[in-house]
């Protein structure tokens, strides 16, 4: 079966003033559609692919060709990126386990949060930062590209709890060159109840 673009669970212009109503209709209507058109199109084109889940070609992601890896990963990265945002104020805030948890592994929520954003500026070029759920613990990780922590190739496995896309198609319009900018007000609109339900599912996995 194909792969279809989920639907914003929110209107483009719902986490304005932190990303604008246009980047959203760009980023996914144009971009974010436009990995999972590729994606079809190279799975067609490649028997031994089809039928395949995307979690399934996740885990392969090394043997895939570049045109699957890359749009696979795409359109996994940003199908859990639309989840993982709510307008601001509408998020609530990290608790129960999950704030217990960043306690134990970062000191703080601040702490966690700067680790982040150091990890998302630090990415070279166009990418992905991450907080991720590893051996029992939670760690910040980035990935290149549209390559993720579910993948067989990335450099710190783990079950993805959060993520930021740091490409530039995500931020630009308002934010012009500032990544640091981007990130630091992009915590206004996490859905910390939705990174809740990601932990404990990965705890619980
Ligand atoms: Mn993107």
């Amino acid at each position: 079966m194909a792969f279809t673009l989920p639907p914003l669970p929110y209107a483009p212009a719902a986490l304005e003033p932190v990303i604008d109503a246009q980047t959203m209709q760009l980023h996914h209507g144009k971009h974010a559609q436009a990995y999972v058109d590729i994606l079809n199109k190279a799975v067609d084109a490649d028997s031994t692919l089809q039928g395949m889940t995307l979690d399934q070609l996740m885990a392969k992601a090394g043997t895939l060709p570049p045109a699957v890896r890359n749009n696979g990963g795409g359109h996994w990265n940003h199908s859990v990126f639309w989840q993982l945002m709510a307008a601001p104020g509408q998020g609530g805030e990290p608790s129960g386990a999950l704030r217990d948890q960043i306690a134990a592994d970062f000191g703080s929520v601040d702490a966690m949060q700067e680790k982040f954003n150091a990890a998302g500026v630090g990415q070279f070029g166009s990418g992905w930062a991450w907080l991720i759920w590893s051996g029992g613990k939670l760690a910040i990780s980035s990935t290149p590209n549209q390559d993720n922590p579910m993948m067989d190739v990335a450099q710190h496995k783990g079950a993805v709890v959060l993520g930021n896309d740091v490409w530039e198609h995500a931020y630009y319009l308002k934010h012009q060159n500032r990544r640091p900018d981007y990130l630091k007000s992009w915590w206004q609109v996490v859905n910390w109840n939705e990174v809740g339900k990601r932990f404990d599912a990965a705890k619980a996995a």
